[in-house]
């Protein structure tokens, strides 16, 4: 059977179910698909093809007379190349990491691996998730299978142009100020960052610890909700997961229109720097939900113009400390021929970090010193808990809040590279999300008069994925974006 590759993960899952299809067929559509088109795309750090379809041989031969149950079975899935997988390379997109192959599994891939996923490989990203655009990897960026001259998005960039490239059934991403909802608007795929604490960020290789969270980056709505409800749920191996309960979220469908669903719209993210392309397609989609049954109103988010600033204090400062452990001693690179111990962590620093990386790590190392900490990472936090409680007030008045989650569509490969400051921007929309710790889905909702695909920003209350899902599933339902596929051969 061809064309497998063309499925969602639900589609696939139940021609598998009902034995249709072999779990070899599925892993040799998609080999066959990155075979055609990953030379274009790069999507792919690592490739694990070949023991994926071992693997396949292995669970057709083991499922001969047995019930098929588990939802990710047989499913080929691509994973960010800085989430843990044993025995398997994952180098965070860095030099620093490029020889290191993890002795144990993230739990998000035990879980996985637990139902019997099958994994494609790692995927590219900006070197230790630092960017917006895969252009800060050390082995080079992806492409955005829409056009190839754009970027994909960052920066789990590598996850979203597979997913739309369809080079995986699905992939996880981590965002931690707008790393997989970025991507997946600029690549017309569904990205879905779990509210903090949700997933456990056991095996996560850490950037900002407070603001990390991984998520799946999908083809559609329901492929989310499956995906979460695998990767979900408490951990004891991660301090900050949450023990609740974790939701069947697919049955978060069962309805299906958005009755006595309040919608809120904030003002500050309707305001200057916002293409018209974009603000056009969003206020369409607001428009949509509004005849689904939802009520629309208008709240603001007052301290909306702050947050890329609080975030470039709070991520760098805890990115500074959390890649302190990269001194060449205990794994990864270490510089050859260095004079004394000082010399070595000097050096292998010095090698195996990129620009963008230093760059971070210079500001939260000033923005934690002594003299700067009241200044500035202290007024970050206090401003941070003003971020929070926005959305508290909001969601006192609404159930959901409708964004867009990029200022425009995916950019040209080197048309922010040379420019921090505008590649920071390109986060605007997203980055609030995080330093709240709230729930956030981007799904297409339309495209450029240039082919290039917009995306459309749901955010829940803490721990209510269902809502966003629902609304996002609904939506999904009555419009065609989600079906667009990109014209790459
Ligand atoms: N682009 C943002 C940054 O560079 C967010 C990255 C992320 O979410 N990992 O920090």
């Amino acid at each position: 059977m061809t064309g497998l590759h063309k499925l969602t993960l639900a589609e696939t899952q139940r021609k598998f179910t009902a034995g249709e299809v072999t779990a070899h067929d599925i892993v040799q559509s998609y080999a066959l698909r990155i075979n055609q088109v990953e030379p274009k795309v790069k999507a792919y750090v690592t490739q694990t093809v070949s023991s994926a379809i071992e693997q396949a041989d292995a669970l057709d031969e083991k499922l001969k007379g047995w019930r098929r149950t588990m939802p990710l079975m047989g499913m080929p899935v691509a994973i960010k190349d800085n989430i843990c997988t044993e025995h398997v390379l994952t180098t965070c997109s860095s030099r620093m990491l490029g020889n290191f192959t993890p002795p144990y599994d993230a739990t998000v891939i035990a879980r996985l691996r637990g139902q019997g996923y099958l994994l494609l490989g790692k995927t590219n990203l900006d070197e230790f998730a630092m960017g917006s655009s895969t252009e800060n990897s050390a082995f080079g960026p992806s492409r955005n299978p829409w056009n190839v001259s754009h970027v994909p998005g960052g920066s789990s960039g590598g996850s979203a142009a597979a997913v739309a490239a369809d080079e995986c059934v699905a992939a996880l991403g981590s965002d931690t100020g707008g790393s997989i909802r970025q991507p997946a608007a600029l690549c017309g795929v569904v990205g879905l960052k779990p509210t903090y604490g949700r997933v456990s960020r056991f095996g996560l290789v850490a950037f900002a610890s407070s603001l990390d969270q991984i998520g799946p980056i999908t083809k559609d709505v329901t492929d989310a909700a499956i995906m979460l409800n695998v990767i979900a749920g408490h951990d004891p191996l991660d301090a900050t997961s949450a023990n609740l309960p974790v939701p069947d979220y697919t049955r978060a469908f069962k309805k299906k229109d958005l009755k006595k669903l309040k919608v809120g719209v904030p003002k500050e993210f309707f305001a200057e720097g916002l293409d018209p392309e974009v603000e056009q397609a969003v206020q369409a989609a607001i428009e949509e939900l509004k005849s689904l049954g939802g009520t629309i109103k208008e709240i603001s988010l007052p301290t909306t113009d702050y947050a890329v600033a609080i975030y470039y204090l709070i991520a760098t400062a805890e990115a500074s400390s959390n890649l302190a452990r990269f001194d060449g001693v205990k794994y990864g690179l270490r510089a050859k021929q260095s004079k004394d111990l000082l010399d070595m962590y000097m050096k292998t620093r010095q090698e195996g970090f990129g620009p963008e990386v230093k760059r971070r790590i210079m500001l939260g190392t000033y923005a934690l010193s002594a003299g700067y900490y009241d200044a500035y990472y202290g007024k970050a936090q206090a401003a941070r808990e003003m971020t929070k409680k926005d959305f508290d007030e909001a969601f006192n008045e609404v159930d959901l809040i409708v964004t867009p989650v990029t200022p425009t569509p995916a950019f040209k490969l080197g048309e922010k590279s040379e420019d921090p400051l505008q590649m920071y921007l390109s986060d605007i929309f997203t980055i609030s999300v995080n330093l709240a710790g709230l729930p956030a889905i981007s799904i297409p909702c339309g495209f450029s008069k240039a082919g290039l695909p917009i995306g459309l920003q749901l955010i829940g209350r803490p721990f209510e994925e269902e809502t966003i899902l629902r609304a996002a599933h609904a939506y999904e339902q009555a419009t065609a974006w989600h079906a667009k596929k990109p014209n790459i051969r």
